[in-house]
């Protein structure tokens, strides 16, 4: 998933309309503007693309979750459930919101499993912070029954997933709300940025407010606006809606060329029969941003990472140890560290997360390799890098 793959006059053009003008604020200014609103504009292909009813551009991914979190009305003691494999921006949002981080088991799919969500229900179990990890969708038609048994509140992350469907509904539209990233790892990339999506008017309304010290946008005169709620400054600036609007208009491009990389990478890939790939309940609806397969063993899988690492064969990510997308990694979560106290003090954490034992998602991380797709591969590139992970792989193996 790395960003600007695609990067060039398009970035440039967008963002001189916006220098031009001097107009680098998303909102008022309608004289010095002429006519240039970008993230206005980038919101709309947003929603055209992922079929949103609304978009709402942010200042990143992170405050995306938080904003998606508020507009659900998660808040101050609420237990919401998570996934240990993640960026740990959605557990911070959870934390930086009040409510109470809850770990349950994800599974081969590489996210929250319905088993694992069940298994972590409590009496106080208010929502579920889904994570559509590593570019493609959860298990929605194992997950929604649950959700809809146990009337949770569903939240999406889909910071790594825009582009991914299920079944032709966009990640982030299964839930009350949801969240995409543009930061400079991702997909499409603004520099920094994010993107709320929700089909709910009141949720986006929330939203539109939350992010932007609760100002409700109605008319130009921006001092006196109305102020139904208290928000914070979570705005993106029109220079990165700019560069996020360019990106926008070449997804398609990006996801098509990647998935076509993709399906390259993983026939040759599959020769060595003792690799198994992410099983997808929706494989057509793959973002196509990862390849992700597993070893039989955790040993196998780091001594590969160590061999790739030894004869620079690059492009493979190692969550288990090498990332910081795993639960094993975050020793200032498990002490509760912060620069100063936190809800979660004040309640107490509900799971002791220490002795925090998930076998299943250890094992499934331990195992898994991440190939990062590139849309610009030329076949050649692919060759060499599939010939030398192969022949690593099969002496590891052996
Ligand atoms: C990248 C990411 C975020 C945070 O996005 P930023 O734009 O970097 O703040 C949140 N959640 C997930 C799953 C991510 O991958």
């Amino acid at each position: 998933m790395p960003g600007m793959e695609l990067f060039g006059a398009e970035e440039r053009k967008e963002v001189m309309d916006v220098l031009e003008t001097g107009a680098l604020f998303r909102y008022n200014h309608e004289e010095m503007r002429q006519g240039h609103w970008k993230a206005r504009e980038l919101e709309e292909e947003v929603e055209i693309f992922t079929g949103a009813k609304f978009a709402h551009a942010v200042s990143s991914g992170s405050t995306a979750v938080a904003t998606a979190l508020a507009a659900a009305g998660i808040g101050h003691g609420d237990e919401v459930i998570v996934p240990p494999f993640t960026y740990i921006a959605t557990i911070e949002a959870v934390i930086f919101a009040g409510a109470l981080p809850v770990f349950a088991e994800i599974d081969e799919n590489l996210c929250l499993s319905a088993e694992g969500i069940e298994k972590a229900l409590t009496p106080k179990t208010k929502a579920v912070l889904l994570v559509h990890m590593v570019g493609a969708a959860a298990d929605m038609d194992a997950i929604m029954p649950v959700i809809n048994k146990h009337k949770l509140t569903l939240v999406e992350d889909a910071g790594q997933a825009l582009g991914a469907f299920y079944k032709g509904k966009s990640v982030g539209l299964f839930g009350k709300t949801g969240a995409f990233s543009f930061d400079f790892f991702k997909i499409t990339t603004a520099g920094e940025g994010g993107l709320f999506i929700t089909n709910d008017e009141k949720a986006y309304k929330l939203a539109d407010n939350f992010s932007d010290h609760g100002h409700d946008h109605v008319g130009n005169n921006r001092g006196m606006e109305k102020h139904p709620i208290l928000g914070f400054n979570y705005r993106i600036s029109e220079l990165h809606a700019a560069v996020g609007l360019a990106q926008m208009r070449k997804i398609n491009e990006l996801r098509d060329k990647k998935r076509a990389n993709k399906a390259y990478m993983k026939a040759k890939l599959s020769q060595i029969t003792e690799l198994t790939f992410r099983p997808m309940p929706d494989p057509d609806g793959d973002s196509g941003t990862f390849l992700n397969f597993f070893l039989p063993t955790t040993e196998m899988a780091k001594k590969v990472m160590k061999e790739f690492a030894n004869h620079d064969v690059g492009g493979c990510n190692y969550w288990y140890t090498n990332m910081y997308h795993f639960i094993n990694q975050w020793e200032h979560l498990k002490k509760l560290r912060s620069a100063a106290p936190l809800a979660i003090h004040h309640f107490g954490a509900p799971q002791d997360y220490n002795k925090l034992e998930l076998p299943k998602s250890q094992e499934v991380i331990g195992r898994l390799i991440s190939l990062g797709v590139r849309a610009t591969w030329t076949e050649e590139e692919m060759d060499k890098q599939a010939d030398e992970m192969i022949q690593i792989i099969k002496r590891v193996i052996g």
